[in-house]
C-alpha cells in the first residue's frame, strides 16, 4: 500500500500533543492530521489540519480517513486509570470499543499500520514488582488495566488472525511541561513541578516512597515514533513492549526538586490512586524493546528534574510579562 497520510486520534491529550508537535516537525504539517473529541491548544491547530472526531462514531471515524487519505494511525484515545476507576463502563466502552474502530480499518486494508499504547497497568499485585518482565503474570484489578490487558490480547489477535500491523508500548507514567496530564496514577510528578515553580507546597496523593516506572515525554516520543517506524522484521511482540525510563518515589523527586529549589515544601495525605500505585511495578525490564527495535532511553531524573524546572519557569515569566 503506497503510505498516504497519518491520524493522531487523542491529539489534544497530554501525550497526543506533544506527539503531533514532533511528526509535524519531522514529515510536514499537511502529512499530519489531528482529532480529537475536544478541540486541541491553539499550536496545534495553527499548523495543520484538526478534526473533531469522537472515536466511538465508527462512520466518522472512516469519514476522516478517506477524506484525508490517511494509512496510518496512532490511536491514543483512552480513559485513564483514576479517571476510569470513577467511571469504569464508561471506560471500558471508549477504551475498547474505540480501539475496535481502529482495528477493523487495518482489517478491512484501508490502514496499513497502527500505533497503540498499552500501559503499566495491565500488571496488578501479584505481578514481581522489581525488574518486572515482558511475560510477567497479568492480574490488573483497575479497569483501565483490564482494558489495556484485553486490548493488548486483541491487537495480538488481528496481528495473528488477519495480519495486522500494530506496533504498541507499555507505558510507563510520562512526564512533561506542555500539557496537563489526563487523569492518571502517576499525575503527582508533573503537578509537583507546577507547584514547585509556582511558590506552593506540594500535597502528594502518593505515599512518600511508592516507587513507579516512569519516563520523560521526549523519551516516550521518541520510543512512539521508533517503534512505529522499525522494519517490519523487527517487531516480534505485537500487542505491547514493555518500555522502561527511570523509577523513582515521590520523595527522591522532592529532594532532586529542593536540591534546586531550597524552600519547596511537600507533604503527603494519599487518596484512592495510592492502592493503584501499590498493584503496579516499581520497575520494568525493557530488554526485549532494547534488543528487538533497538530501544534505549536517554532521559534521567536529574535531566528530567533540570528540564522540567527550565520550561516551567520559563513559560511563568512569559505570561507575567504579558500580564503586565
Ligand atoms: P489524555 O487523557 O491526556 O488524552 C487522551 C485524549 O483522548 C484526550 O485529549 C481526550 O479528549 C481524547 N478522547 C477522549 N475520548 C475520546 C473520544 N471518544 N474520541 C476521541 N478522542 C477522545 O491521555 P494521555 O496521557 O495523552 O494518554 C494517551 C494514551 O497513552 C492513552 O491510551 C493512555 O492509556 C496511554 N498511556 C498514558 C500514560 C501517561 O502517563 N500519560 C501512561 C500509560 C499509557
Amino acid at each position: 500500500m503506497k503510505q498516504g497520510n497519518t491520524l493522531v486520534i487523542g491529539a489534544a491529550g497530554q501525550i497526543g500533543i506533544e506527539l503531533v508537535l514532533e511528526l509535524r516537525k519531522r514529515y510536514g504539517n499537511e502529512k499530519i492530521i489531528a482529532a480529537d473529541i475536544r478541540p486541541a491548544p491553539d499550536s496545534n491547530n495553527e499548523d495543520g489540519t484538526f478534526e473533531i472526531l469522537n472515536i466511538l462514531n465508527d462512520d466518522e471515524l472512516r469519514r476522516i480517513v478517506k477524506k484525508h487519505s490517511v494509512t496510518r494511525i496512532y490511536h491514543l484515545a483512552a480513559m485513564l486509570s483514576a479517571t476510569g476507576e470513577k467511571d469504569p463502563m464508561r471506560a471500558w466502552d471508549l477504551n475498547m470499543n474505540g480501539l475496535f474502530n481502529v482495528l477493523e480499518l487495518a482489517k478491512e486494508g484501508i490502514i496499513e499500520r497502527i500505533f497503540w499504547p498499552s500501559s503499566i497497568a495491565v500488571f496488578g499485585p501479584t505481578t514481581p514488582k522489581v525488574n518486572t518482565s515482558q511475560n510477567a503474570l497479568c492480574e490488573p484489578t483497575t479497569v483501565y488495566g483490564i482494558s489495556k490487558l484485553a486490548g493488548e490480547r486483541w491487537c495480538a489477535y488481528y496481528n495473528q488472525k488477519y495480519g495486522v500491523d500494530i506496533r504498541g508500548l507499555r507505558y510507563p507514567g510520562l512526564i512533561g511541561h506542555r500539557s496537563a496530564p489526563g487523569g492518571g496514577t502517576t499525575d503527582y510528578a508533573v503537578d509537583i513541578f507546577h507547584k514547585a515553580v509556582n511558590g506552593e507546597k506540594f500535597i502528594s496523593f502518593l505515599e512518600a516512597e511508592t516507587r513507579l516506572p516512569m519516563m520523560y515525554m521526549e523519551d516516550a516520543i521518541r520510543a512512539t515514533i521508533e517503534i512505529t517506524e522499525a522494519p517490519k522484521s523487527s517487531i516480534k511482540i505485537h500487542h505491547a513492549y514493555n518500555l522502561a525510563g527511570i523509577d523513582f518515589t515521590p520523595n527522591e523527586l522532592f529532594k532532586a526538586i529542593k536540591l534546586r529549589m531550597p524552600r519547596f515544601e511537600m507533604s503527603v495525605d494519599p487518596d484512592f490512586r495510592q492502592s493503584i500505585a501499590e498493584s503496579w511495578p516499581s520497575s520494568i525490564n525493557d530488554n526485549d524493546a532494547r534488543t528487538d527495535w533497538g530501544w534505549q532511553p536517554s532521559i534521567d531524573l536529574d535531566l528530567l528534574v533540570d528540564t522540567m524546572l527550565d520550561a516551567l519557569s520559563k513559560k511563568k515569566s512569559e505570561s507575567e510579562t504579558l500580564e503586565a
